[in-house]
């Protein structure tokens, strides 16, 4: 089979430090072209703009979209009306109602669409999805706390409307949630902690259920120095798991438990993005998206310090 010839949108970090090694050591793909206003990658095709990219290399069969969501709906939109397969980041767009049409572009262009969860992708996440199965589940806790000016350093966009803040990590946690959960789940009450000079929160307490009314709570934080946590701890009738290190360590009652050796989120996506081309299929899985929107609906809006990066 011959490469898939692909054209990336947005050179910043996770571009650099994720997307290009994998299309790089993936004989599947060959990266070709990027598109990037102050970027440039040495060895490929470079333009200031998506457009231009778009005009002059038609023989692109797909591009992988890493700006900011608020600029995702646009650029997604023109590579599907362009005939291009399009793999996503997370988070998928500004609006859900964008996302769905993105989805109906894609099968009205006969291109598919990777919308793409890559915490889906760690190490213990489908060995805890497993290991739920079956089992009653009383409680659970997520507990996501990072350094944004560790991890995000200079992203303006993050607190900008649309921007996400701190449920940019949030949602993979969220993603997480409901890959492993059997179970429709809701948004009942939220608080978000939003800086005075910024738009999106800082921090964010959710109280959630599961349509069984398991009850689940979250809480996420930007503001966490020290030790960084990305933890789902789960109460069950048979014992605990604790889903730890952003989904890659999985442990049942304090005991570590061996997972599958896994060859990477990236790698593993894009393993996926070859494998849904191949078929012709898309992966679009809205629920995450939903669940963050809908914490923006019934959220309590508090106003906290302000944030200087
Ligand atoms: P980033 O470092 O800010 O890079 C995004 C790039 O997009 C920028 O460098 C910029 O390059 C380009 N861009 C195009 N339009 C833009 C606009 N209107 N505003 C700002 N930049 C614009 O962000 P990132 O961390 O790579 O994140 C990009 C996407 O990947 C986000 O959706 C994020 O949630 C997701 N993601 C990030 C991580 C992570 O750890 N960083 C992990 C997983 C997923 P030019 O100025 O050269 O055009």
């Amino acid at each position: 089979m011959k490469p898939i010839k692909i054209g990336l949108v947005g050179v910043g970090a996770i571009a650099r430090s994720q997307h290009i090694p994998a299309l790089r050591e993936n004989p599947l793909f060959k990266l070709e072209a990027c598109a990037s206003r102050n970027a440039h990658v040495e060895g490929i095709d470079n333009f200031a703009s998506f457009e231009g990219m778009l005009d002059a290399r038609p023989d692109l069969d797909a591009v992988t979209i890493c700006t900011p969501p608020q600029v995702h709906y646009d650029a997604a939109r023109l590579a599907l009306t362009r005939g291009k397969h399009v793999f996503l980041e997370k988070p998928p767009c500004a609006t859900t109602a964008q996302l769905d049409h993105l989805a109906l572009l894609a099968r009205q262009s006969n291109c598919v669409l990777l919308q793409s969860w890559h915490s889906r992708h760690a190490a213990a996440v489908y060995a805890t999805q497993r290991m739920l199965e079956g089992r009653a589940v009383r409680t659970i806790r997520i507990t996501w706390k990072e350094d944004v000016r560790q991890w995000h350093p200079g992203q303006e966009w993050i607190w900008r409307a649309g921007g996400f803040g701190v449920f940019d990590p949030g949602i993979n946690a969220l993603s997480i949630l409901t890959k492993i959960l059997p179970r429709a789940v809701f948004v009942n009450e939220a608080h978000l902690y939003i800086p005075e000079n910024c738009q999106a929160p800082i921090a964010a307490d959710l109280n959630l259920s599961t349509d069984a009314g398991t009850p689940i709570a979250a809480n996420f934080d930007f503001r966490h120095t020290g030790l960084q946590t990305w933890d789902i701890d789960i109460e069950t009738e048979e014992g605990s798991l604790r889903l730890s290190e952003g989904g890659n360590r999985l442990f049942a009652d304090g005991k570590p438990v061996a997972t599958a050796e896994v060859e990477g989120e990236y790698p593993s996506l894009y393993r996926h993005f070859a494998d849904l081309v191949a078929k012709g299929v898309s992966d679009v899985d809205a629920r995450p998206f939903q669940l963050v929107a809908d914490a923006f609906l019934v959220g309590t809006r508090m106003i906290v310090d302000r944030f200087d990066p």
